[in-house]
């Protein structure tokens, strides 16, 4: 793994006093989060992770086939890039196991409270007072929020399914002594993870049953491994990775594009999907595998090997409505027992969750619940209104549509990093974004949404509650901007209390 430093001018902190800082999470944009702070001599950090491991998604995740659909030479940190990745698009077991190199080699262990889940914090006296789930009590100066978006597995609510005499299991919760090999495996849900466990299963299990209930675009990009003189070489040249990295994110900016602007880029990618599609030789199994929306409508999937799959005669692909479980199998409505051993929900998660359950009570007593009464909404993506010194990464519309979360996590932690050095330099004692530049951040949102090909006429996880979706609805190239430009004054209350205040008293400034 390389190890750059980053390009943070420390001067003379001596002066200067150390914020506490809590940190909610420890996947991969909690580490991104802790070792920012760290590079910018901000040392006082703790980890709270619920769970006894790092990696968030990449922990929880181990079903057969998993991979990242984005190139791992852009899937990483830019300031620890690990030239020895096996594939373009390497899988999840590598991946959860540079992120927990990267925390090795950064000493972050000591750092992180596993085992801990923060249930609920609250801000008083211009601090966050945080309670465990065993009911301990600490007190810090900024709390922020690194709870992912893919968390909390969705379970489908089907008569019978706890009937059911064979194994069943959530995609996000493999169970590994479950045997497969060989035996009949029904796999409900074909978003990505679904057609990556059709790719991992099929010709492993005896028989394979894809439940599907909408139809999914798909990209085709092949997935090759890299030879072996790719890490030396990499190692040798670390110029290389940084190459790597921008080319793919040039690529995905493009990319990008296509979803948030009507035009060329995006008629070129739907033609790609559906020349895709096909190669798909049965005309009956075609046309069931032909979705009725626009692609890239729903989050796009990237697989070379789905239909090559599905065209196996061991795996059928199953377009009934599902009636009801039993002891035996699936019943859809058509009457047909589908009889099998192991059930897999690839149903999804809840992606509206961000920090919930934890409680989050901000200044006044105001309620996370009561903020986002209509749904999650944030100022540029990571601050809330009424929540001073609290933080957010991958929040409300963050740009997470296909593009790398490792990049929108570098960016969100080097702008919240900067807050907390304005308060290391005695500028405030709490910032938090005022309630009216907030709704203009997110009118402006809203009014660049039906551009997007998520507003097209679909359903998905993208959509919140009012039918919009909760996505960034420029390029990621503009969340970098926006990010990285001088905080607008007019735009933050930012307070000095008298214990601390250079200025005066209590006053925002
Ligand atoms: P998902 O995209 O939300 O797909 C869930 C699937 O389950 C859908 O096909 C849905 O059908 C189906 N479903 C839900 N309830 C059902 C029910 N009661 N009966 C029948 N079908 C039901 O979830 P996901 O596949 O886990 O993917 C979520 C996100 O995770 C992806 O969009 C992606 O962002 C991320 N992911 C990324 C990778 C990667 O390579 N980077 C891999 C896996 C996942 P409907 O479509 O009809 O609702």
């Amino acid at each position: 793994m390389t190890m750059k430093s980053r390009d943070v001018s420390l001067g003379d902190t001596t002066a200067l006093r150390m914020p506490t800082v809590a940190i909610v999470g420890a996947g991969m944009s909690g580490i991104c989060m802790a070792i920012t702070l760290l590079d910018a001599g901000i040392t006082d950090v703790t980890i709270y992770e619920k769970a006894d491991e790092i990696g968030g998604t990449w922990r929880d995740n181990t079903y057969p086939g998993l991979s990242c659909d984005v190139p791992s030479r852009f899937y990483q940190y830019t300031f620890a890039t690990n030239p020895g990745w096996t594939h373009l698009f390497s899988p999840g077991a590598e991946i959860q196991s540079y992120f927990a190199g990267v925390v090795e080699s950064h000493q972050l262990r000591g750092r992180i409270r596993f085992g801990t889940e923060i249930v609920d914090a609250r801000f008083t006296d211009d601090r966050w007072q945080l309670r465990t789930a065993t009911g301990e009590v600490s007190v810090v100066d900024f709390l922020i929020s690194a709870t992912g978006i893919l968390r909390e597995p969705r379970y489908p609510n089907i008569k019978g399914l706890n009937d059911f005499a064979g194994a069943t299991m959530h995609s996000a919760r493999w169970d590994h002594t479950v045997d497969t090999a060989g035996r009949r495996v029904a796999v409900i849900g074909t978003g990505s993870t679904g057609v990556q466990l059709v790719c991992g299963l099929s010709g492993e299990v005896g028989r394979l049953a894809l439940f599907q209930r909408s139809a999914q675009w798909v990209l085709p990009l092949p997935n090759p491994s890299y030879t072996a003189l790719a890490a030396p070489v990499h190692r040798r040249l670390p110029v290389l990775d940084r190459l790597g990295y921008r080319g793919y994110r040039d690529v995905f900016e493009w990319f990008s594009k296509a979803l948030v602007e009507p035009g060329w880029r995006r008629r070129a990618i739907s033609q790609a999907c559906r020349a895709n599609l096909r190669t798909v030789r049965d005309p009956d199994l075609r046309r069931k595998l032909t979705p009725d929306y626009q692609p890239m409508c729903r989050r796009l999937v990237i697989s070379a090997g789905f239909y090559r799959a599905m065209q196996r005669p061991d795996v059928e692909l199953v377009t009934e409505a599902i009636d009801h479980v039993e002891a035996r199998g699936i019943v859809t409505t058509d009457g047909r027992l589908h009889e099998c051993d192991v059930i897999v929900l690839a149903t999804g998660f809840d992606a509206h969750a961000f920090m919930r359950p934890m409680n989050l009570v901000g200044r006044d007593d105001s309620t996370i619940d009561e903020l986002w009464a209509d749904g999650p909404r944030a100022h540029l993506t990571v601050a809330l209104p009424g929540f001073p010194n609290f933080f957010m990464l991958m929040g409300p519309h963050s740009p997470v549509g296909n593009y790398s979360l490792t990049a929108i996590a570098e960016t969100q932690a080097d702008h919240i990093t900067a807050w907390i050095r304005r308060w290391r330099n005695g500028e405030f004692d709490s910032v938090a974004p005022k309630a009216r530049a907030t709704e203009r951040f997110n009118a402006e949102l809203r009014a660049a949404l039906p551009n997007t090909v998520w507003a097209t006429g679909c359903t998905s996880w993208y959509l919140g509650k009012d039918g919009l979706p909760e996505l960034w609805p420029w390029s990621p190239d503009r969340h970098r901007e926006v990010l990285e430009a001088q905080p607008i004054a007019g735009d933050y209350d930012l307070r000095v209390t008298a214990k601390t205040s250079p200025f005066g008293t209590d006053d925002a400034v």
